[in-house]
């Protein structure tokens, strides 16, 4: 049966819309558990139950039965979420007669839940009609062919939700993970990587006769490619190999794969669409054949495929345009995308894969662009186009919306705009509780746009210039004079404010195109500081550039990220010292800057004494330090519920660093996210944090927290959440009290998730 699974999941992985994965599915497990009925039922938006595929069941009634949760055995097994194993159905107080089935002549009766990520999202059934009890293995083959299916139901209906969207529908809603505040209305613009199968937006195309003759002209390229490359190759191939490449010829005739994707492209829709639906076909076809070889073969048909997909895209892409209203849509939105949209262009993002930790994210929040990651049943590719609202502080987005929606989310966008103009007004002054403690409150930026931002709003210093992402912008390592330049406007712009830059931190969900790193555990693997001490070249002439950058200014700061040993410090000083005397000698007269270290990791809260000691600042980077103590993937929306950097666990490692650092003289700052919550900047204040470093747009929202409250009021504040023993509870204290202090930073009825 372990066979069967594994082929069963495959060939659902490979199928080409949601409609035929579960025509694959019914007809599997029917084969398989010799069954007369299998039938899965999926919940549609109203909660119902509704019949998508079944194999026994009369076809007409797909798409008519349908049960709530209180109907029915399907809605039976629903609600409890446990299978249900029935020798005599009919008998069961539950059992309900849809007379469009045919149903009574199936007594024994399968049902398992469907279930992923805590929900049930269907039921899989199987039937017979002679009385028997399905026996323990059936029962937990089904039980595990569901487990296995559900992730990739959820990401069938995100991938091929085709069928379903239509310009009918209205106000389709999908849910994700809140990733930057606020509220957009624009354009679905859907991000494909190249050459990737199952991304390819679908789209209408302009010209069928333009089109066709596109995808032939493209064809023949291709072809000829390939026959050029086996000519090159006649001498080196064996007999087998060469057979490969006339069966790809063959594959690529007018007449075969070809002719398929003609009739596609007449019927309307773009040519890398069509040939993308039928590759995914034909390797699914080839996936499901019972012999090894054929099998075998699914991986020829996707990688011919792709590499025709490759061409198409790339012949096909005039210099593409994006609506002055773009919301950038993708499976895996990353940091460096958002340099391709032109910046006042660009209103939301959403992207299926990615947390509120992600990269991408924290871009977006330095930016003031809403977005909502982690949309994992988003059906992206069906998208291109339509008319979208990103709900930033909800984590959701909505197509199609009607008219009440988007009269709505207009007002709380008008909303939101005169929340931001109550903070402008705040701009000048200081970040000063109501007996009078001053907290300096700094910016993170990494892009020269946040520069212009940070300084609109009063920032006081840069806590963290994320030096990465003019390296992510690039398709090459920059010079160390590309670097010099760069660093200098960013000291200008704040001069005599200080500069906090840190050295590159790749690695992670960080890749630059021109450096790839391929890691099973990226974020447990080569990153930030354990790269650049592994190419000194890379870190000397960084440190060069920065400070060369500096000259004349002399307000850099320099810090490590990702410090887990006190003997990378060590070795990233004498680089540091040796970068400088060498600048000396070359004649430059530059200052020796500060050099801090982070504190992100587990290991460096346990000898924060000792790196404070060693160095001229501590700043804690609580993105990382959320995630690594608490193992949560920053990144992974499976496990987003369980990051919180409110868990007592953080906030005791918080504290103690702030204790370590101090009893050395040293000052430390708080630079990751958590540092613009308005609500944990109350606890951070309190803690002792000298700086609080943020994303501009945060900035003036912490800032009037700051002014509505005490020091005492906040110290009383986290004496008793350090009291706490969960994360939520101590997300409840902190609101009520931004509550009492009058604080008010969102529209209405726009609660976040923290
Ligand atoms: C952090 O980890 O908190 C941090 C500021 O660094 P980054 O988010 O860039 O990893
Ligand atoms: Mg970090």
């Amino acid at each position: 049966m372990l066979d069967s699974l594994r082929a069963i999941t495959q060939e659902v992985n490979s199928a080409a819309s949601v409609r035929s994965a579960m025509e694959i599915i019914v007809q599997r497990i029917r084969t398989t558990m010799h069954t007369q009925v299998c039938s899965v039922y999926l919940r549609d938006p109203q909660g119902d139950f509704v019949l998508r595929a079944t194999e026994g069941l009369l076809p007409e009634s797909v798409g008519q039965v349908k049960m709530s949760l209180h109907e029915g055995l399907v809605g039976y097994v629903a609600k409890r979420g446990e299978p249900i194993n029935l020798e005599n159905a009919e008998a069961h107080s539950r059992y309900h007669y849809f007379p469009e089935t045919g149903e009574e002549r199936f007594t024994s009766f399968l049902g398992v839940p469907i279930v992923h990520q805590r929900e049930v999202l269907g039921v899989l059934t199987v039937q017979q009609s002679h009385r028997r009890r399905f026996d323990d293995d059936e029962e937990a083959f089904l039980v595990t062919i569901s487990a296995q299916l559900s992730g990739i139901i959820a990401h069938a209906e995100a991938i091929h939700g085709a069928e379903e969207i239509d310009d009918t529908g209205v106000d389709l809603r999908f849910k994700g993970v809140a990733g930057s505040p606020g509220i957009a209305i624009g354009t679905a613009v859907v991000l494909s990587p190249q050459s990737d199968l199952s991304s390819v937006a679908y789209q209408l195309c302009s010209n069928i006769e333009e089109e066709l003759s596109f995808f032939y002209t493209s064809l023949s390229a291709v072809r000829n490619d390939i026959k050029a490359l086996g000519k090159k190759l006649s001498n080196r191939l064996s007999v087998e190999e060469r057979g490969l490449f006339d069966a790809y010829l063959a594959m690529l005739d007018d007449t075969s794969l070809g002719r398929e994707v003609t009739d596609a492209i007449k019927k309307g829709v773009v040519a890398p669409y069509a040939w993308s639906r039928v590759i995914l076909q034909h390797a699914n076809t080839f996936a499901s054949m019972h012999d090894p070889y054929l099998r075998e073969r699914a991986a020829d048909v996707r990688d011919l495929g792709s590499r025709v997909l490759g061409y198409l895209q790339q012949s096909s892409a005039t210099e593409k345009t994006y609506p002055n209203n773009t919301v950038l849509i993708g499976d895996e939105l990353t940091a460096s995308v958002l340099g391709e949209v032109p910046k006042d262009k660009l209103l939301g993002l959403v992207s299926v894969k990615g947390s509120s930790s992600s990269h991408v994210a924290i871009l977006a929040r330095a930016m003031g662009i809403p977005t909502v990651m982690g949309a994992v049943d988003l059906p992206f590719t069906q998208l291109d186009g339509k008319l979208t609202i990103v709900d930033g502080y909800r984590g959701n987005t909505y197509f199609n919306p009607s008219d009440e929606a988007l009269n709505e989310f207009t007002k709380l966008i008008q909303e939101d705009q005169e929340i931001s103009k109550h903070y402008e007004a705040l701009k000048d002054l200081p970040g000063e509780t109501t007996d009078n403690h001053r907290v300096p409150l700094w910016v993170n930026t990494g892009l020269m746009a946040d520069v212009m931002r940070s300084i609109e709003r009063g920032a006081e210093g840069v806590g963290l210039y994320r030096t990465e992402v003019p390296f992510l912008l690039r398709d090459r390592f920059p010079t160390e004079e590309d670097q010099r330049k760069i660093y200098r406007e960013q000291l200008a712009a704040f001069a005599p404010h200080p500069v906090t830059m840190r050295t590159l931190d790749v690695g992670g969900d960080k890749a630059l195109s021109y450096f790839p790193i391929e890691e099973a555990n990226p974020f447990l693997g080569w990153r930030g500081i354990r790269v650049t001490l592994d190419h000194p070249e890379i870190f000397m002439s960084q440190v060069r550039a920065m400070m060369r950058a500096s000259q004349g200014l002399n307000n850099l700061r320099i810090m490590l990220p990702m410090i887990s040993h006190i003997s990378e410090l060590e070795t990233s000083q004498a680089l540091i010292q040796r970068a400088h005397s060498e600048l000396l000698e070359d004649g430059f007269d530059v200052e020796l800057p500060p050099v801090g270290v982070m504190i992100e990791v587990p290991a460096a809260v346990y000898q924060a004494k000792e790196l404070a000691a060693r160095a001229d600042f501590l700043s804690v980077g609580s993105n990382d330090l959320t995630q690594y103590l608490l193992a949560v993937d920053r990144n992974n929306p499976q496990v987003a519920g369980l990051y919180n950097s409110f868990h007592p666990a953080v906030l005791q490692a918080l504290q103690s660093v702030v204790r370590a650092a101090h009893s050395e003289g040293t000052p430390v700052s708080i630079c990751g996210e958590m540092a613009g919550d308005p609500g944990a900047s109350m606890l951070l204040m309190a803690m002792g944090y000298d700086v609080l470093s943020m994303n501009s747009t945060n900035l003036p929202r912490v800032k009037s927290v700051i002014r509505a409250i005490s020091l005492e009021q906040a110290e009383t504040l986290l004496a008793r959440v350090m009291k706490l023993t969960d994360a939520e509870t101590v997300a409840q204290y902190v609101d009520i009290e931004l509550k009492k202090i009058g604080i008010r930073d969102r529209p209405e009825g726009l609660e976040t998730s923290r």
